[in-house]
């Protein structure tokens, strides 16, 4: 009841929002190669009459809109990324790139950001302060697009940040927030260790790289269970396990894949150093020696205590108490973390899922799909927010 009383109020900012949305899904970019997203953004935030700035720290666009009163200034970021993952949906607006797909909701978030964009323009003789309009590319993969537009110096002039999420597991109506520690910081390593292969009949001619790589896969799951506290989160993961190709015979190397997740940087900082000391000790041990490429992705996102209770209250205001759900905490990324250890704010997710309809896949699935008036639940959100802080 309550979505169908917020369309009516903006009926043609919800049609422009739904083309948008279609065509982002049709036209998917990858990470990092999202040029024809950007130019499309950058041209529908011109034709609101609003001043653009492209290629920022990359693919990122940035419009600035100035009320016509001082006060302070608020960011509201969108994603607008794909994945590399066939369409699976038998829908009119499915991708059109084969092997390439918006699985994870970035085109919305675009779309409801420039509709956003589009009524805040007509009004900003209401307005006391400046909105900055963030159009952030590459969130999928490390190192990300954040940290490179934070780099650029957007956020000079700004005092708050916000970023809303679809959610697939959420019901549409529905927002999720919370403060504090709510997705993980993810890094990953890759070892590779290198013995002496030979006949399997004569290991002791060889130096094994696999029971070398049996010990430090058992070593790793240590750091959790015997090096952190348990009142510390800490996840280490081996995804990849590989080496040799034949039954008697003893490879060269043995290769371990995997991803640590963290809350506390100096959790993240210990098991790292912890993986190269197990490591090197157990292969120096055994007289063969190992290469460690660790890559450091994404900080831990943590909402800003005060601004997410000023935002929940907002939000309960504008969608009713019972619409406002807790945001569950979990060991997933998201780089608007860069953000938030920039300037305070808050980010939350925006049920997206109805009964009816095949909206119910998680995230990154290829047939992942959203009910497309949680564009507007997105703009009501971002409304309601900017309202509060800049009037
Ligand atoms: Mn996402």
């Amino acid at each position: 009841m309550r979505l169908t009383v917020e369309l009516a109020d903006s009926q043609e900012v919800f049609e422009n929002m739904v083309e948008w949305r279609r065509y982002l899904h049709q036209n998917p970019e990858l990470s990092f190669q999202e040029e024809k997203t950007a130019v499309f953004i950058k041209k529908k935030l011109e034709s609101f009459g609003l001043e653009v700035q492209s290629n920022i720290g990359g693919n990122g666009v940035i419009a600035s809109l100035s009320g016509d009163q001082p006060g302070r200034t608020i960011a509201l970021r969108a994603d607008f990324d794909a994945l590399p993952i066939q369409d699976l949906k038998d829908v009119p607006y499915k991708s059109t790139k084969p092997g390439v797909m918006h699985a994870c909701g970035h085109d919305g978030h675009t779309a409801a950001l420039l509709g956003t964009a589009k009524i805040l323009a007509e009004k900003k003789h209401q307005l006391k302060g400046k909105v900055l309009f963030v159009f952030q590319h590459a969130e999928e993969l490390p190192p990300g697009g954040a940290k490179s537009m934070v780099e650029a110096q957007i956020l000079k002039d700004v005092d708050r940040v916000f970023a809303a999420h679809l959610a697939s597991d959420i019901s549409l109506g529905k927002v999720a927030i919370g403060d504090g520690l709510k997705m993980a910081a993810v890094d990953k390593f890759e070892i590779t260790v290198q013995g002496a292969g030979g006949h399997g009949g004569r290991p002791h001619a060889t130096n094994d790289p696999i029971v070398i790589g049996g010990d430090i896969l058992n070593g790793l799951q240590k750091i959790v269970s015997r090096k952190t506290d348990p009142l510390q989160s800490a996840v280490v993961t081996v995804g990849v396990f590989q080496a040799g190709n034949a039954f008697n015979v003893i490879p060269d190397t043995a290769r371990l894949e995997g991803t640590v997740r963290t809350f506390d940087e100096g959790v993240r900082g210990r098991v790292k150093d912890d993986i190269y000391r197990i490591v090197n000790g157990i292969t120096d041990a055994y007289g063969a020696t190992a290469n460690i490429d660790y890559l450091s992705g994404y900080p831990a996102l943590q909402n800003d205590s005060i601004e997410t209770s000023i935002v929940q209250e907002v939000l309960e205001k504008k969608f009713g108490k019972d619409n406002i759900v807790e945001f569950p905490t979990s060991m997933g990324a998201e780089d608007f973390s860069y953000f938030l250890l920039e300037r305070p704010g808050t980010y939350f997710r925006v049920g997206s899922r109805n009964e009816k309809e095949a909206t119910h896949y998680p995230h990154h699935h290829p047939k992942f799909d959203f009910d497309e008036r949680a564009l507007a639940e997105i703009k009501n959100a971002f409304l309601a927010i900017t309202t509060h802080y800049l009037s």
